[in-house]
């Protein structure tokens, strides 16, 4: 069974704080998602630590890695 986490993100190109629902089964994967502000493409990353705490960062679609 998957329980989404809420997480708080900082849009990286508004800067407003955004809740967000994280899929712990998208960890690995990258997906944007359009910021409720300023409907911009946020880039999503979902990672999982060993311990498995939910992890999300965020940035905007034209920086590199
Ligand atoms: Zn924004």
């Amino acid at each position: 069974m998957t329980q989404l986490e809420e997480q708080s993100i900082s849009c990286p190109y508004c800067g407003e704080a955004i809740e967000v629902l994280i899929d712990p089964q998208d960890a690995g994967d990258e997906y944007i998602e359009d910021c409720q502000v300023c409907c911009k493409p946020i880039v999503f990353n979902v990672t999982v630590d060993s311990m498995g705490s939910l992890y999300v960062f965020v940035r905007d679609e034209n920086s590199a890695y």
